[in-house]
C-alpha cells in the first residue's frame, strides 16, 4: 500500500473513463436546458461540485426538470443558498468521531474507512457536500496505511464500511489491493461497500472491477444508494445483477426527500424495484442537518406516516428501517411509527390497517 496514492486523481480514480460525458458545469446544465441563468445558482455551485452522468440525464423529463425526481438530486437549486441556523456543515459529526484521518470510529465493533471523496454524481443533498468533490481530500498512501493499522490493532472491529465520497471509484486494481489489505486483517468479519456507481454510472461495474470485489475470507457486502423506481433502468439493473451473480449480497438505502420520493405510491414502487433487483432495502435515511438543503427536508412526523402506510402495502422483504442519525456522531437511531399503546397494563397494539387490538400485557 505504499505506492503513491495521491497523485493526479482523474488518472487515480478512474475518472477519465466516461468522463468526457459527464456534465459538471452551469453551462453544460444550461446547454441541456436543465437551468437558466441565475447568480443564485453560481453561489450553489460554488457551495459543491456539479457532476450529472449520461445516465442520469437519460432519466430526465425535460417537459420540466424543475419538478423532476432526478433532476431535482442533482441540478444545483438557488435555494441552496438559504442556510438555517439550525444546519451544520458536519451534520452526523463525522470530525467528532475520527481518531485517525480517514476513519470515523461510532461503535465499538465497526469503523467507516474514507478512502477517496470523489463521487460519479454530487447530490445536492449530500450529508458530507462540504466534503466531497473533485480535489477534496484524498488519503494520501501514508494515511491510508495509517488508517489500516488502526483497524489492524483493535481486534474488536468486525466490520469495515468503505464509504467516501464512493469507494467504487477507486480503479479496480487499488479497490483490489485495498480489499486484500483488510481481507488480511484477521478480526474483519465484514467489509461493507456504499455507492451509487451501479445506479448511476453502471458501465463501471466492469468484470475487472467485479474481480477486484472478492475477499478471499471476509465477507463483502455492498449497499447502493437508489432514492426513485426510475433510477433502476436497465443498465442499472443489469449492474446489479452482475454484482448478485458474483454473489454478492445487495442492500438498499434511501434518502427521504421532499420532491423526490416523500410520497408512498413513489416509496411503494422503488422498494418493489429494488427487491425485484435482488437488492434488500436496508435504511430509510431521514434527511440530516445539511446547510441548504432546507428544501429536501421532511418532517419525521411525516417520515412515520409514510413509513406506516408502507407497512400495509409492502412485503416485510420491501420494509425499509427508518432511521435518524443524531447529530453530533451519536450514530442512528430507528425513529419509525410506535404500534404498542403506552398503558403497559393495558397493551393495545395497532395493526397494519390502523386497527387496534388488546394484548395481554
Ligand atoms: S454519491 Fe453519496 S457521497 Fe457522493 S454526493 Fe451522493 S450522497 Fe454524497
Amino acid at each position: 500500500m505504499m505506492e503513491v496514492f495521491q497523485t493526479g486523481w482523474k488518472r487515480r480514480f478512474g475518472l477519465l473513463h466516461g468522463a468526457m460525458q459527464t456534465l459538471r458545469t452551469l453551462k453544460a446544465l444550461e446547454r441541456e436546458g436543465l437551468v437558466t441563468a441565475d447568480p443564485r445558482l453560481v453561489e450553489a455551485a460554488q457551495s459543491m461540485a456539479i457532476a450529472l452522468t449520461p445516465e442520469m440525464l437519460a432519466l430526465i423529463d425535460r417537459t420540466d426538470p424543475a419538478h423532476d425526481p432526478i433532476a431535482r438530486q442533482f441540478v444545483p437549486s438557488a435555494r441552496e443558498t438559504e442556510v438555517s441556523a439550525d444546519e451544520l456543515a458536519d451534520p452526523i459529526g463525522d470530525d467528532a468521531r475520527s481518531p485517525v484521518k480517514g476513519i470515523v470510529h461510532r461503535y465499538p465493533d465497526r469503523v467507516l474507512l474514507k478512502p477517496l471523496h470523489v463521487c460519479p454524481v454530487y447530490c445536492r443533498f449530500c450529508f458530507r457536500r462540504e466534503k466531497v468533490g473533485p480535489g477534496g481530500e484524498a488519503l494520501s498512501a501514508a494515511e491510508l496505511e495509517a488508517a489500516l493499522a488502526y483497524i489492524r490493532a483493535r481486534p474488536e472491529i468486525w466490520e469495515v464500511i468503505l464509504t467516501g465520497g464512493d469507494p467504487l471509484m477507486l480503479a479496480p486494481r487499488r479497490m483490489a489491493r485495498l480489499i486484500a489489505e483488510l481481507d488480511a486483517i484477521a478480526h474483519v468479519g465484514v467489509i461493507r461497500i456504499h455507492s451509487r456507481v451501479p445506479i448511476v454510472d453502471p458501465q463501471r461495474v466492469t468484470d475487472e472491477l467485479l474481480a477486484s470485489l472478492r475477499p478471499q475470507r471476509a465477507a463483502l457486502w455492498l449497499a447502493v444508494h437508489c432514492n426513485h423506481a426510475r433510477e433502476l433502468g436497465t443498465a442499472a439493473r443489469g449492474a446489479l445483477s452482475r454484482l448478485a451473480d458474483r454473489g454478492i449480497p445487495l442492500m438498499g438505502q434511501t434518502v427521504l426527500l421532499a420532491g423526490v420520493n416523500d410520497d408512498v405510491e413513489t416509496l411503494d414502487e422503488l422498494m418493489r424495484a429494488l427487491v425485484t433487483a435482488r437488492v434488500k432495502p436496508y435504511y430509510l435515511h431521514h434527511p440530516d442537518l445539511v446547510r441548504g438543503t432546507g428544501h429536501f427536508r421532511v418532517s419525521i412526523e411525516a417520515g412515520q406516516a409514510l413509513m406506516k402506510a408502507l407497512r400495509g402495502r409492502l412485503s416485510g422483504l420491501a420494509q425499509p428501517t427508518y432511521v435518524l442519525d443524531v447529530p453530533g456522531g451519536h450514530g442512528k437511531v430507528p425513529i419509525g411509527p410506535a404500534y404498542l399503546g403506552d398503558d403497559p397494563s393495558a397493551l393495545v397494539i395497532e395493526d397494519a390497517f390502523g386497527g387496534q387490538h388488546r394484548y395481554p400485557a
